[in-house]
């Protein structure tokens, strides 16, 4: 696993990107924001707010607008106010100075086992009789496998991660389509009424008049 050490004190970073190798990591330390930017993705990023050129919580901000990739914040004593805003900004965790190793890696594990538990659960999901699996990019209703063009899979997968919850035409075009010209909504009707006679039932996918769509599942 690969992680990235933020970190400008290099009495600090070394023993600690040191212990993290024995632990079986695979450590690159950094010691600016602007280094910390230019890396390469790492699997989990180990976060200083105080650096010398910028501070922690805009390149939190500024990793987190580009991925998903886990982000522990390190805070100095007495700056509550940091925590926050780091969580507010998308960080998984925080741990303040100074912290024991022990404490360190049961909270990198800690971390690590929600994102790996968030992206299994995205990845195949089951609505009812619905069963869609992300990565194999396939869909099944009552174990039947259904075919279905690219943007049909796009699209109910769009609306499966979150059943029940309406997505707004804007919305579906953006992910689906990649685009904002709200005269492609049209294309929308097209594929929800391929995508009702695939599924079986009209009333997998309801039109909230005005809003978008919903997913719902039939009634038995
Ligand atoms: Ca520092």
């Amino acid at each position: 696993m690969k992680l990235l050490l933020v970190e400008d004190e290099d009495a600090i970073a070394e023993p600690l990107a040191e212990g993290l190798r024995r632990e079986g990591f695979v450590v690159e330390r950094v010691a600016t924001g602007e280094a910390a930017l230019a890396a390469a993705t790492p699997d989990l990023v180990l976060l200083d707010v105080g650096l010398p050129d910028t501070d922690g919580l805009s390149v939190c901000r500024e990793l987190r607008s580009r991925s998903g990739v886990p982000i522990i914040m390190v805070t100095a004593k007495g700056e509550e106010i940091d925590r926050v805003v780091g969580l507010e900004l998308g960080a998984d965790d925080y741990i303040v100075k100074p912290f024991g190793f022990r404490e360190l890696l049961a909270r990198i594990r800690a971390v690590m086992r929600r994102t790996s538990e968030r992206a299994a659960t995205q990845r195949h999901a089951r609505i009812g009789p619905l069963e869609i699996d992300e990565r194999g990019r396939r869909a099944r209703v009552d174990g039947r496998e259904l075919e279905l063009t690219p943007k049909e899979f796009d699209l109910l997968a769009l609306l499966a991660r979150d059943p029940g919850a309406v997505v707004s035409k804007a919305e579906i075009l953006q992910e689906v389509w990649q685009t904002t010209w709200f005269g492609s909504a049209k294309t929308i009707d097209v594929h929800v009424a391929a995508l009702r006679k695939k599924l079986g039932d009209p009333s997998w996918i309801q039109t909230v008049r005005g809003v978008g769509m919903r997913l719902h599942v039939p009634d038995e």
